[in-house]
């Protein structure tokens, strides 16, 4: 990392893997070095302190960030994310892969992201409400509708971006939905964005099983590691293919059934016992277990760092769509590639969620809403080009590395817009 000389970016694995992988695509497309400096950090970031008072009476304070990595193409873009080990240079890391995440698929968007560091498991929900809203007013003076959009990530969801929506309109005095997306339909939200991760996953894999020249059906076995609001809906919809998910896995531990769990009966288990701990379909396996797994299709959609350098000699899936960002640490990576494994990248399988946020977006502008089949529709016509332009990419420059061949075409429209753009003053 001796390229980078400002320390406070460097501290998370998370972005410098990002850089690495920036690094790489930069090489490979004979990037200009000084697109390649100025992508390697942020546009600007704000840290503020998020005082709330307990259910208990005392004050707690916590740490927010909103990292604007990139505005180039449009407004800022990019989820919210609640978890304890949420630092500053991760917020700008994930930052940064929304920035080409959202080039790569054309969108008229910048990168950007956000994130409180604690544990909102660890909290009520008056709790988490006020958490919200104060970090909403700490950060409003650079978000709005025309300048960032906030959407949910990691530990927040619809219920976060509607405590969002509303802060930032009472402080305005009317509605403004514009300002976050990934909200409750009710409010503007669209159909079929709390889907369109987990839908846009399964796209991806189907593009490239036709690229590879095979099959989905009865024989083809999943797992997939993060139950939640990406790698459930990514199992239904494999198991609507005709696949086999023989393993899923959350929080509490791994679930195996050779003969394939019913994901729907899971679902709906989960729904009634608020875990997966009993569940009668499927035997407890561990989480390591489940990644080792020999296994067609695995489907990390956690959280990142899940397949690093200790364990990555363990994985034999041949195919590992990234539902999560940043599941597989870049050395990782590169054993994986050399092995011959087909990874689909993070800023390509998991971009259905902000494609439809861009949707939902553009649908609030306009006031005018659209059907779930028309969003469906929009959205795999957005990315089934999008993973074909990669495709083309990784051909071009006879590459077999999707990830780098990702970068590289985000990269390309974005180099585009910046030098178009010009250096202010
Ligand atoms: N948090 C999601 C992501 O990492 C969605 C972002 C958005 O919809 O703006 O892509």
């Amino acid at each position: 990392m001796g390229e980078i000389n400002s320390g406070i970016w460097e501290e998370s694995p998370l972005y410098r893997n990002a850089v690495l992988q920036l690094n790489e695509a930069g090489s490979t497309m004979h990037l200009d070095p000084n697109v390649l400096e100025r992508l390697k950090r942020p546009k600007r970031a704000l840290v503020v302190s998020v005082p709330i008072r307990l259910d208990d009476g005392a004050i707690a304070v916590f740490e927010g960030y909103r990292v604007q990595h990139n505005m180039t193409l449009g407004p800022g873009k990019g989820g919210i994310r609640y978890h304890q080990d949420v630092n500053l240079s991760e917020v700008a890391g994930l930052a940064m892969l929304m920035t080409f995440k959202c080039s790569l698929v054309g969108l008229p968007l910048g990168g950007a992201k956000g994130g409180i560091r604690v544990d909102p498991n660890l909290l009520s929900r008056q709790e988490k409400q006020a958490l919200t809203r104060r970090y909403t007013t700490e950060i409003n003076m650079i978000i709005g509708p025309d300048r960032d959009i906030p959407a949910p990530d990691v530990g927040t969801d619809a219920q976060t971006m509607a405590w969002m929506m509303d802060t930032f309109s009472q402080e305005r005095g009317y509605a403004i939905p514009g300002v976050v997306t990934g909200k409750p339909v009710e409010i503007g939200g669209s159909l079929g964005r709390a889907e369109s991760t987990g839908r846009g996953v399964v796209y991806t894999i189907v593009q490239a099983y036709q690229k590879l020249g095979m099959n989905l059906g009865p024989s083809t076995t999943v797992s997939v590691h993060g139950f939640g609001k990406v790698g459930a809906v990514a199992a239904e919809e494999m198991e609507m293919l005709g696949c086999k998910v023989v393993a899923v896995s959350d929080v509490s531990g791994g679930y195996y059934n050779k003969n394939g769990i019913k994901i729907r009966e899971l679902t709906q288990y989960l729904a009634k016992n608020r875990t997966m701990v009993g569940f009668p379909g499927a035997e407890p396996i561990t989480n390591d277990e489940l990644i080792a797994l020999k296994v067609d299709i695995f489907i990390p959609a956690a959280i990142d760092g899940v397949i690093h350098g200790d364990n990555v000699n363990r994985v034999s899936a041949k195919v590992i769509a990234e539902g999560a960002n940043g599941p597989i640490t870049a050395d990782a990576h590169k054993v994986l590639v050399d092995k011959g494994v087909l990874i689909i990248p993070d800023i390509l399988c998991n971009a259905g969620g902000v494609i439809v946020s861009y949707f939902e977006w553009v649908q609030g502008l306009q006031n005018f809403f659209w059907s779930e089949n028309e969003v469906n529709d929009k959205l795999k016509a957005t990315m089934i080009p999008a993973f074909d332009r990669v495709w083309s990419c990784m051909e071009k420059y006879k590459i077999r590395d999707m990830k780098t061949a990702a970068l590289i075409t985000g990269v390309e429209r974005l180099k585009k817009a910046m030098l178009l753009r010009g250096l202010f003053p």
